[in-house]
């Protein structure tokens, strides 16, 4: 129903503006605060995005709905709050949390995601809200709705893993830029991109977790007739923290400047984990370039790539070409 949606929607602007409120204006909000200064968010930033602030308090939340005469049903619904385990009321699903709204397409706050203070072992780091009918994770991506301009006048769009990179690509001056919630892009994502952009950057993490997600997101975004490229991090960084060490303009350049095509991301894969020096990784190297070669590549770029491995593995072209024919041949 309609009106549902329109409730659910009211209430998380409601929320989100109590939320700001708290963070902004009051004392309980001041460490919150004082942690988004730490991490180099202006004043102008913790707005234009809605950052705000749950108190650690059970209820607070719960009580403002219910004055404004929301229905408690409809707000369990809507991911706000949670029932008690007794069944004799509600209690707040967020609590202590700095809060980051999440938009949808029309900038409306449909869902938000909770951060943690300080990273300890007991609490997850984020909390996000649950799926709602107003709230499909596979459907949203951070940011859309600011950068969805920008996105179509130069035709390119950079993709996150976590929404933090994009508020950090702002400071640098990156204003076409959406994350993921998480580390799963699905194909409604991929096409809410494609209609408007026909480049995309994926950026991912330098941790494991983000080098398989890149491989993940570019397989997918091939999949799907997008020119995808990869730009990868120095280290375990993630683009928040090479930003805020090197600097935005060093970001721009090194890093999304310095695009990986798939080819040449999927063999620095292959790479990282092995010793080139010792033969064993040499061969188990060359078998996984190879397999990649003979079924998902242009024959031009088969030449280039296999140019590249004979340079870093001493194999001669020659003996890479007939391997690969081989593979092909035990394909077909
Ligand atoms: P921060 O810099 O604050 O640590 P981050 O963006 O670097 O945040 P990552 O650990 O890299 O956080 O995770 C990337 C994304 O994955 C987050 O934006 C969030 O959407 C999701 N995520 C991470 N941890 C959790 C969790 N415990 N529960 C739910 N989602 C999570
Ligand atoms: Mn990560
Ligand atoms: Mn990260
Ligand atoms: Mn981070």
């Amino acid at each position: 129903k309609t009106s549902d949606f329109q409730h659910m929607i009211d209430a998380h602007s409601l929320a989100a503006n109590f939320y700001s409120h708290l963070l902004l204006n009051t004392v309980e909000g001041e460490k919150a605060l004082y942690y988004l200064e730490q991490r180099g968010f202006s004043r102008d930033l913790i707005e234009k995005y809605g950052i705000g602030w749950s108190l650690d308090d059970r209820e607070v939340l719960t009580q403002l709905l219910q004055r404004k005469k929301f229905e408690m049903k409809e707000m369990e619904r809507a991911g706000l709050c949670v029932m008690k385990n007794d069944g004799t009321g509600y209690f707040d699903r967020f609590r202590g949390r700095i809060m980051f709204p999440l938009h949808d397409d029309n900038g409306n706050v449909v869902a938000f995601s909770g951060r943690v203070l300080s990273d300890s072992k007991e609490e997850a780091k984020y909390l996000n809200s649950p799926e709602t009918p107003i709230f499909e994770k596979s459907r949203l991506l951070y940011n859309f709705h600011h950068a969805r301009l920008n996105v179509r006048k130069t035709g390119k769009v950079i993709l996150f893993e976590g929404f933090m990179d994009t508020i950090a690509a702002e400071k640098a001056g990156i204003m076409n830029s959406v994350a993921v919630m998480g580390t799963s892009l699905s194909d409604t994502h991929l096409t809410k991109l494609k209609r408007i952009a026909n480049q995309l950057i994926i950026c991912c993490d330098g941790d494991n977790a983000g080098w398989e997600a890149a491989k993940r997101f570019a397989l997918l975004a091939a999949q799907k007739g997008l020119d995808a490229q990869i730009a990868l991090l120095p280290g375990k960084m993630d683009p928040d923290e090479y930003i805020s060490i090197n600097g935005g303009e060093a970001f721009t350049e090194k890093v999304l400047g310095n695009p990986y095509s798939y080819m040449s991301f999927i063999m620095a894969y292959y790479k990282r984990s092995k010793n080139l020096s010792h033969e064993n990784d040499v061969l188990q190297y060359i078998h996984e370039v190879i397999e990649e070669l003979a079924t998902k590549v242009s024959p031009v770029e088969r030449d280039l790539m296999i140019r590249q491995l004979s340079t870093e593995t001493g194999v001669s072209s020659n003996a890479l070409n007939e391997q690969i024919i081989k593979k092909v041949g035990q394909q077909a």
